[in-house]
């Protein structure tokens, strides 16, 4: 086996290869946000083992749900942030999101200093990255929701045809 003391990053071959690289579809290259879907949980913040995830937002007064109902507040986002510089790319984040807030999109960034914080805006571009989902199993079991909601159904048509 030849060896070299050539920088393999200054080789021409290796460098033309390198920016030609496109990262797999699954690839966790970057996290992107849906900000409609966050309910300033504190979720992620919470478990994210390296603190990098920076939540932040308010309550506001919401429209009771019906008429004669009570007054209710909701959470408004006003700041969500990832410090690159500390995310080790767990994904502890987006597995725990419960309410599908956070996605992986492929990439290829720099994942040294070059990219230390990237604040909500940025986040959400990345949606535009992310892979659809995965085909559903047709041998797989229904989802609970779906049986739940066929069951409801199947109450209401039973109700109507009395
Ligand atoms: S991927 Fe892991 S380290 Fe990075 S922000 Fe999410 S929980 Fe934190
Ligand atoms: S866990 Fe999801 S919903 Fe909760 S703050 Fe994080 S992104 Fe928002």
């Amino acid at each position: 086996m030849s060896e070299s003391n050539e920088d393999p990053v200054e080789q021409p071959g290796l460098q033309q290869r390198d920016t030609h690289l496109e990262p797999p579809t699954r690839s966790r290259g970057t996290i992107a946000l849906l900000e409609e879907n966050c309910t300033v949980c504190m979720l992620c913040a919470r478990e994210c083992p390296d603190w990098c995830l920076h939540v932040e937002g308010h309550t506001e007064a919401a429209p009771p749900a019906g008429p004669g109902g009570r007054p209710r507040v909701r959470n408004v986002l006003d700041r969500f942030a990832i410090d690159w510089s500390l995310c080790m790319y767990c994904g502890i984040c987006v597995e725990v999101c419960p309410f599908d807030a956070l996605f992986w999109a492929p990439a290829l960034v720099p994942a040294d200093g070059e990219r230390p914080v990237e604040e909500q805006a940025d986040l959400r571009a990345w949606l535009a990255d992310v892979p659809p989902p995965p085909p559903l199993d047709p041998a797989a079991d229904k989802a609970e929701e779906v049986v739940a909601a066929e069951r409801l159904e199947a109450v209401a048509k039973a109700r109507r045809t009395r």
